[in-house]
Protein backbone atom coordinates (compact mmCIF):
# COMPACT_ATOMS: atom_id res chain seq x y z
CA UNK A 1 0.00 0.00 0.00
CA UNK A 2 1.80 3.53 1.43
CA UNK A 3 4.96 3.60 0.11
CA UNK A 4 5.42 7.30 1.60
CA UNK A 5 9.04 8.28 2.52
CA UNK A 6 8.92 9.24 6.75
CA UNK A 7 11.09 11.36 8.50
CA UNK A 8 11.44 10.83 12.53
CA UNK A 9 13.15 12.80 15.30
CA UNK A 10 16.50 10.96 16.24
CA UNK A 11 18.56 10.95 19.42
CA UNK A 12 21.91 11.34 18.48
CA UNK A 13 23.56 11.41 21.71
CA UNK A 14 23.28 13.78 25.10
CA UNK A 15 21.82 16.74 24.63
CA UNK A 16 21.53 16.37 20.40
CA UNK A 17 18.32 15.48 18.62
CA UNK A 18 18.21 15.41 14.25
CA UNK A 19 15.73 14.46 12.05
CA UNK A 20 16.42 12.17 9.55
CA UNK A 21 14.94 9.94 7.05
CA UNK A 22 13.59 7.02 8.46
CA UNK A 23 12.01 3.44 7.46
CA UNK A 24 8.43 3.83 6.20
CA UNK A 25 6.92 1.64 9.41
CA UNK A 26 6.00 -2.29 8.55
CA UNK A 27 3.32 -4.32 10.45
CA UNK A 28 6.36 -5.74 12.09
CA UNK A 29 8.53 -5.16 15.44
CA UNK A 30 12.14 -6.87 13.71
CA UNK A 31 10.51 -10.75 13.20
CA UNK A 32 7.61 -10.30 15.34
CA UNK A 33 4.01 -9.98 12.97
CA UNK A 34 1.87 -7.52 13.72
CA UNK A 35 -1.18 -8.34 11.71
CA UNK A 36 -2.96 -6.47 14.33
CA UNK A 37 -1.19 -3.23 14.08
CA UNK A 38 -2.14 -0.13 11.92
CA UNK A 39 0.17 2.22 10.23
CA UNK A 40 -0.94 5.94 11.04
CA UNK A 41 0.14 9.25 9.71
CA UNK A 42 0.70 11.35 12.40
CA UNK A 43 -1.53 14.22 13.19
CA UNK A 44 0.13 15.52 16.43
CA UNK A 45 2.40 14.45 18.53
CA UNK A 46 3.61 16.16 21.96
CA UNK A 47 7.57 16.20 23.43
CA UNK A 48 6.98 14.67 27.10
CA UNK A 49 9.18 15.43 30.27
CA UNK A 50 10.53 12.29 30.35
CA UNK A 51 11.77 12.34 26.59
CA UNK A 52 14.17 14.97 28.59
CA UNK A 53 15.83 11.70 30.76
CA UNK A 54 16.53 10.40 27.37
CA UNK A 55 18.07 13.34 25.57
CA UNK A 56 19.88 14.93 28.52
CA UNK A 57 22.02 12.17 28.52
CA UNK A 58 20.70 10.60 31.89
CA UNK A 59 19.66 7.14 30.38
CA UNK A 60 21.12 4.00 28.27
CA UNK A 61 19.19 5.32 25.31
CA UNK A 62 20.85 4.13 21.67
CA UNK A 63 21.86 6.32 19.70
CA UNK A 64 19.66 6.45 16.57
CA UNK A 65 16.62 5.74 18.89
CA UNK A 66 13.13 7.43 17.16
CA UNK A 67 11.66 9.43 19.52
CA UNK A 68 8.07 10.03 20.80
CA UNK A 69 5.33 8.29 22.78
CA UNK A 70 2.24 11.14 22.15
CA UNK A 71 0.81 10.52 19.25
CA UNK A 72 -2.56 11.18 17.48
CA UNK A 73 -2.96 9.84 13.77
CA UNK A 74 -5.11 9.27 11.25
CA UNK A 75 -4.92 5.43 10.03
CA UNK A 76 -4.08 4.81 6.49
CA UNK A 77 -3.27 1.25 6.64
CA UNK A 78 -4.66 -1.70 8.66
CA UNK A 79 -3.35 -5.10 9.25
CA UNK A 80 -5.31 -8.50 8.53
CA UNK A 81 -6.44 -8.95 12.39
CA UNK A 82 -8.17 -5.36 13.06
CA UNK A 83 -11.76 -5.31 12.85
CA UNK A 84 -12.95 -2.30 14.70
CA UNK A 85 -10.28 0.67 13.65
CA UNK A 86 -11.15 1.56 9.68
CA UNK A 87 -9.02 3.38 7.64
CA UNK A 88 -9.49 6.90 7.96
CA UNK A 89 -10.27 6.68 11.72
CA UNK A 90 -8.62 9.87 13.40
CA UNK A 91 -7.15 8.44 16.25
CA UNK A 92 -5.51 8.93 19.98
CA UNK A 93 -2.58 6.28 20.71
CA UNK A 94 -2.29 5.96 24.63
CA UNK A 95 1.25 5.57 25.19
CA UNK A 96 1.36 2.62 27.21
CA UNK A 97 1.63 0.07 24.46
CA UNK A 98 -0.78 -2.65 25.86
CA UNK A 99 -1.95 -6.39 24.16
CA UNK A 100 -5.17 -6.40 26.11
CA UNK A 101 -5.47 -10.24 26.70
CA UNK A 102 -2.98 -10.71 29.45
CA UNK A 103 -4.22 -10.72 32.93
CA UNK A 104 -2.53 -7.07 33.82
CA UNK A 105 -3.85 -6.20 30.56
CA UNK A 106 -7.65 -7.48 32.24
CA UNK A 107 -7.17 -6.07 35.71
CA UNK A 108 -7.00 -2.50 33.49
CA UNK A 109 -3.11 -2.30 34.29
CA UNK A 110 -2.01 -1.81 30.60
CA UNK A 111 1.06 0.05 32.11
CA UNK A 112 2.73 -3.53 32.90
CA UNK A 113 1.41 -5.51 29.65
CA UNK A 114 3.10 -8.79 29.85
CA UNK A 115 3.28 -9.35 26.38
CA UNK A 116 4.80 -5.94 24.94
CA UNK A 117 8.36 -5.99 25.86
CA UNK A 118 10.67 -9.28 26.36
CA UNK A 119 12.53 -7.45 29.16
CA UNK A 120 10.02 -6.53 31.50
CA UNK A 121 6.32 -5.85 31.86
CA UNK A 122 5.47 -2.53 30.10
CA UNK A 123 5.83 -0.69 26.65
CA UNK A 124 6.32 2.84 24.76
CA UNK A 125 6.75 4.01 21.98
CA UNK A 126 10.17 5.56 21.42
CA UNK A 127 11.59 5.18 25.14
CA UNK A 128 14.34 3.53 26.02
CA UNK A 129 14.14 -0.26 27.46
CA UNK A 130 10.35 -0.60 26.75
CA UNK A 131 10.47 -2.95 24.15
CA UNK A 132 11.87 -1.66 21.26
CA UNK A 133 8.93 0.10 19.31
CA UNK A 134 9.40 2.90 17.15
CA UNK A 135 8.40 6.25 17.97
CA UNK A 136 6.28 8.98 16.91
CA UNK A 137 8.08 12.46 16.83
CA UNK A 138 7.41 11.05 12.86
CA UNK A 139 5.32 10.97 9.95
CA UNK A 140 4.21 7.75 10.55
CA UNK A 141 4.38 5.23 13.04
CA UNK A 142 2.90 1.84 13.66
CA UNK A 143 0.50 0.91 16.36
CA UNK A 144 -0.08 -2.94 17.60
CA UNK A 145 -2.65 -4.71 18.93
CA UNK A 146 -4.80 -1.40 16.85
CA UNK A 147 -8.41 -2.65 18.05
CA UNK A 148 -7.49 -2.64 21.91
CA UNK A 149 -5.08 0.64 21.76
CA UNK A 150 -6.93 3.33 20.15
CA UNK A 151 -9.40 5.52 20.73
CA UNK A 152 -11.18 6.83 18.18
CA UNK A 153 -12.74 10.09 17.41
CA UNK A 154 -16.16 9.64 16.92
CA UNK A 155 -16.39 12.78 15.22
CA UNK A 156 -13.83 13.44 12.41
CA UNK A 157 -14.39 17.40 11.49
CA UNK A 158 -14.95 18.16 15.17
CA UNK A 159 -11.90 16.35 16.22
CA UNK A 160 -9.96 17.84 13.81
CA UNK A 161 -10.92 21.06 15.18
CA UNK A 162 -9.76 20.40 18.24
CA UNK A 163 -6.65 18.12 17.47
CA UNK A 164 -3.88 20.43 19.26
CA UNK A 165 -6.44 20.05 22.66
CA UNK A 166 -7.28 16.51 22.05
CA UNK A 167 -2.94 15.55 21.60
CA UNK A 168 -3.27 15.80 25.82
CA UNK A 169 -5.26 12.55 25.58
CA UNK A 170 -2.45 10.56 24.54
CA UNK A 171 -0.39 11.00 27.64
CA UNK A 172 -0.54 14.53 29.40
CA UNK A 173 -4.36 14.18 30.76
CA UNK A 174 -4.55 10.46 31.52
CA UNK A 175 -1.23 11.06 33.69
CA UNK A 176 -2.62 14.13 35.57
CA UNK A 177 -6.91 12.56 36.27
CA UNK A 178 -4.52 8.78 36.78
CA UNK A 179 -2.48 10.59 39.54
CA UNK A 180 -6.03 12.49 41.25
CA UNK A 181 -8.42 8.51 40.64
CA UNK A 182 -5.45 7.07 42.43
CA UNK A 183 -5.20 9.64 45.43
CA UNK A 184 -8.93 9.44 45.55
CA UNK A 185 -9.98 12.93 44.41
CA UNK A 186 -13.63 13.09 44.88
CA UNK A 187 -16.43 15.55 45.67
CA UNK A 188 -15.27 17.78 48.47
CA UNK A 189 -11.51 16.95 48.20
CA UNK A 190 -8.89 19.56 48.81
CA UNK A 191 -6.20 18.94 46.86
CA UNK A 192 -2.41 20.13 46.38
CA UNK A 193 -0.96 19.49 43.14
CA UNK A 194 3.16 19.91 43.43
CA UNK A 195 3.95 21.61 40.36
CA UNK A 196 2.34 23.14 37.87
CA UNK A 197 3.31 22.02 34.34
CA UNK A 198 1.85 20.36 31.88
CA UNK A 199 0.91 17.29 33.38
CA UNK A 200 0.05 19.01 37.26
CA UNK A 201 -2.47 21.71 34.82
CA UNK A 202 -4.15 18.30 33.90
CA UNK A 203 -4.02 17.07 37.13
CA UNK A 204 -5.78 20.22 38.51
CA UNK A 205 -8.10 20.17 35.52
CA UNK A 206 -9.08 16.75 36.37
CA UNK A 207 -9.82 17.48 39.94
CA UNK A 208 -12.32 19.45 39.18
CA UNK A 209 -13.45 17.10 36.83
CA UNK A 210 -13.48 14.32 39.61
CA UNK A 211 -14.30 17.50 42.53
CA UNK A 212 -18.76 17.68 40.50
CA UNK A 213 -21.46 15.45 42.48
CA UNK A 214 -22.18 12.42 40.55
CA UNK A 215 -25.72 13.94 39.27
CA UNK A 216 -23.44 16.58 37.32
CA UNK A 217 -21.06 14.78 35.61
CA UNK A 218 -23.13 13.14 32.86
CA UNK A 219 -23.88 16.34 31.59
ZN1 LIG B 1 4.84 11.44 27.77
ZN1 LIG C 1 -1.32 -7.22 27.97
Amino acid sequence: MATASNRGVIFQGAGKVTVETIDFPKLALGDRRCDHGVILKILTTNICGSDQHMVRGRTTAPQGLVLGHEITGQVIECGRDVEFICVGDVVSVPFNIACGRCRNCKEGKTGICLNVNPSRPGAAYGYVDMGGWVGGQAEYVMVPYADFNLLKFPDREQAMEKITDLTLLSDIFPTGFHGCVTAGVGPGSIVYIAGAGPVGLAAAASARLLGRPASLSAT
